[in-house]
C-alpha cells in the first residue's frame, strides 16, 4: 500500500513564503492527529557540528513548532552525543553548540535538551527481537516523549551513501552502543601510491588510530571505530573504505535502531525531509561541502521509509537533470556520497522489518 508524501517547492512568492509552505504542510500530511494534549514532544534536530553550516536551520523548524503549541503540544528541541571527539560529544559542550547555532527558544520557539544525558548514558532499553540486535537503547527523552516531529536534512553519507530520517533516528536518537554497533563494519585502508603523507588524516582521526610508521599511514584497526572521518578529510583519496563482512549491515542495523526508536511512537510522530543545501558529506562534519544539487523543497509525511524514498528519488532526479544539462547523461541507483553500495538497502530492509512502505504518492501543495 503506498503512503501519502507532501511535498512543497523550496521558493516563495507574494502570496507564501518557504515558512508558510511548511505550516501549509504540517496540516496537509496530517501531522495534527500526531500530537496529543499536553504531549511533551521531542523534535528531533541536528544542531549541527561546528564550522558545518548546511543543517536544517532554526527559522524552518519555528513554523512547526508553532503549529505544535497551538495543539497544546510542549516542544523541545533534542539530539544525543556523538561518538567522536567533537563538541558535541557531552551535553554541556552540545548546549552550547546548539546556542551557538541559534537553536534556541528566541529563535526556533523551543528549549533544547540533550536526549541521551550529560554523557551519553541516559537510555531506555527496548525489545526489538530482529536480525542485528535483540533490543534497542534509545535515548531517555526520546523515548519518554508523548510524541515526536522529526527534522531530517537530506545529504549524502561516507558510509550508508544516503542520509535521510533511518540514518537520523538510527544513528541520532539512540545510545553510543547502537553508534558502536553502526561503524563496527568499517575500517579504512591506504592506497599508497596516492598518499603524500601530508597527515591530515592522523591529525583528525578522533580515536589515534593512525600513524606514521617508516614513512608510511598505518591504521590500528583495534582502536579504529570506523566513523570514516579520515576518507572524507583526504585530499588526495588515499583512503578506502573496507568492509568486514556484509557491506549492507551498517544500513540493515539503523533500520533495526530506527524501528526501536519508533516503537512507542506508532501514529505519535511526524517526519520531516528538508531537501535544502544538499551536500555529499552528513552535517556532522567540521566543514560544509558544496551542495550538489539546487535546493528542492521541503516533504512531510506519517511513514519515515516512503518520506525517505521520495527524497531520494528527488535528489536523484534532479541529479539526473543535472548530468542531462551538462551533456553527461543520467546518473542510476547510485546517491551522493555512495562508496560503490546501494544506497537505498536501508529501506528494502525497513519495509521488511515493518518500518513503513517504501511505495508512496507524491503529493505536490500549490505554489
Ligand atoms: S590524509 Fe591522505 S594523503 Fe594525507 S597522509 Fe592521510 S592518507 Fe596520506
Ligand atoms: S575510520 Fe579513520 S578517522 Fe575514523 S577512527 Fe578509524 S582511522 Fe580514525
Amino acid at each position: 500500500m503506498s503512503s501519502k508524501v507532501c511535498f512543497a517547492t523550496v521558493g516563495g512568492n507574494v502570496k507564501q513564503g518557504p515558512l508558510d509552505k511548511i505550516r501549509a504542510l504540517f496540516e496537509a500530511a496530517g501531522f495534527s492527529e500526531v500530537i496529543g494534549e499536553r504531549d511533551l514532544v521531542a523534535f528531533k534536530v541536528h544542531f549541527g557540528e561546528p564550522g558545518n553550516t548546511s543543517r536544517v536551520q532554526p527559522h524552518y523548524i519555528r513554523p512547526i513548532v508553532d503549529e505544535v503549541e497551538k495543539l497544546n503540544g510542549r516542544p523541545f528541541l533534542t539530539d544525543t552525543g556523538c561518538l567522536y571527539f567533537s563538541k558535541r560529544y557531552n551535553a554541556r559542550d552540545h548546549l552550547i553548540v546548539a546556542e551557538e547555532h541559534g537553536f534556541n527558544r528566541a529563535t526556533a520557539g523551543a528549549p533544547v535538551l540533550i536526549a541521551d544525558g550529560l554523557r551519553g548514558s541516559d537510555v531506555i532499553h527496548v525489545q526489538v527481537g530482529l536480525k542485528h540486535f535483540d533490543s534497542i537503547d534509545v535515548a531517555g527523552a526520546i523515548h519518554d516523549a508523548g510524541s515526536m516531529m522529526v527534522i531530517t536534512h537530506i545529504t549524502g553519507h561516507v558510509l550508508t551513501g544516503f542520509a535521510g530520517t533511518i540514518k537520523n533516528l538510527g544513528m541520532g536518537a539512540a545510545g553510543r552502543r547502537m553508534k558502536m554497533a553502526v561503524h563496527s563494519q568499517v575500517r579504512p585502508s591506504l592506497k599508497e601510491d596516492k598518499c603524500t603523507r601530508c597527515e591530515a588524516c592522523l591529525e583528525n582521526c578522533p580515536t589515534g588510530a593512525i600513524s606514521l610508521e617508516d614513512n608510511l599511514i598505518v591504521f590500528d584497526n583495534d582502536v579504529c571505530y570506523g566513523c570514516g572521518e579520515c576518507v572524507a578529510i583526504c585530499p588526495e583519496h588515499a583512503i578506502k573504505v573496507m568492509w568486514h563482512g556484509d557491506p549492507r549491515e551498517a544500513q540493515e542495523k539503523l533500520a533495526e535502531i530506527t524501528k526501536g526508536v519508533l516503537a512507542n511512537k506508532q501514529g505519535r510522530a511526524g517526519f520531516w525531509s528538508f531537501l535544502t543545501n544538499i551536500t555529499p558529506t552528513c552535517d556532522c562534519w567540521n566543514f560544509s561541502a558544496a551542495p550538489a544539487v539546487a535546493d528542492i523543497g521541503f516533504l512531510a509525511s506519517l511513514d519515515p521509509v516512503a518520506l525517505d524514498q521520495a527524497s531520494g528519488d528527488l535528489v536523484i532526479r534532479s541529479l539526473e537533470k543535472q548530468a542531462l544539462a551538462e551533456g553527461a547523461g543520467g546518473s542510476s541507483d547510485t546517491f551522493l556520497g555512495a562508496q560503490g553500495e546501494s544506497w537505498n538497502r536501508q529501506l528494502a530492509y525497513a519495509e521488511e522489518i515493518g518500518l513503513g512502505s517504501r511505495e508512496y504518492e507524491l503529493i505536490t501543495l500549490e505554489d
